[in-house]
């Protein structure tokens, strides 16, 4: 039995309570993609509105962020305690905007991910390269590093506790898409270096792609054998787009 495909809407900064609640009416009433796991990362002021539309249903939801604290006196964060008791399923890590607007590090990621886990919630651990890494030819290397300093933090134990999300900084809402050859090469690297550690949780990892996914690019992303679906920025805030990114995910399945 493969690898179930999943696809991950991350709304980010963006919503309201009636566009939302749309949303979920549409994801909740699409036929034809009971094959797929299907998340949404909502922002957290919406996070009753999305346990009351999607609790108990297929569709999951999530938290962009979480903090690496249990609790206490830090102004504006959400606990992983928090998250549990909402009901919340999983929890992105590492995206590249919060590394890059708030100077998250690789290890401030790894305790976050290690965090959720703790707490029962599957971390979505994003990673990925810049501009600059690509053209200098470190894409492999800074991967690897990555990925390193986040299973510093969760031990080999709980590498069969995460998600990994492949996400090109320089594709991330820049409309410009890595091919499916480029995709496939980073997640295959991502697999091989977990695969060193453990085979069993290599095989069973789910790495998904990231960056500028649309209807038209999903099936081709999603095909490739180390691709295990799609974590989807923009096109999640569209209804019939995100849909046909999911769908595409079914296509890819059974191809
Ligand atoms: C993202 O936010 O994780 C993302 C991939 O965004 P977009 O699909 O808009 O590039």
């Amino acid at each position: 039995m493969g690898r179930k495909k999943f696809v991950v809407g991350n709304w980010k900064m963006n919503g309201s309570i009636e566009e939302n609640q749309s949303l979920f009416d549409g994801l909740l009433s699409a036929k034809g993609v009971e094959s797929v796991d299907i998340a949404v990362c909502v922002p957290s002021p919406y996070f009753f509105q999305a346990r009351g539309a999607l609790s108990g249903t297929a569709i999951s939801w999530g938290a962009q962020n979480v903090s690496e604290q249990d609790s206490g006196a830090y102004t504006g964060e959400i606990s992983a305690k928090m998250l549990v008791d909402l009901g919340a399923e999983i929890g992105l890590v590492g995206h590249s905007e919060r590394r890059s607007m708030f100077g998250e590090s690789s290890g401030l990621v790894g305790k976050k991910a290690m965090k959720l886990i703790e707490f029962g919630i599957s971390p979505v651990v994003c990673v990925g390269e810049t501009l600059d890494h690509r053209k200098s030819k470190k894409t492999l290397e800074v991967m690897s590093s990555q990925l390193k300093a986040v299973i510093e933090q969760i031990g080999l134990e709980n590498l069969g506790n995460i998600v990994l999300a492949y996400e090109p900084v320089w594709a991330i809402g820049t409309g410009l898409t890595a091919s499916p050859e480029q995709a496939q090469e980073v997640h295959s690297h991502l697999r091989q270096q977990v695969r060193l550690l453990d085979v069993e949780a290599s095989r069973e990892l789910r790495i998904l792609y990231g960056g500028s996914v649309k209807p038209d690019n999903a099936e081709a992303l999603f095909g490739q054998e180390d691709v295990d679906g799609g974590l989807i920025g923009g096109a999640s805030l569209n209804l019939i787009d995100f849909l046909t990114i999911c769908r595409a995910a079914v296509n890819a399945t059974t191809h």
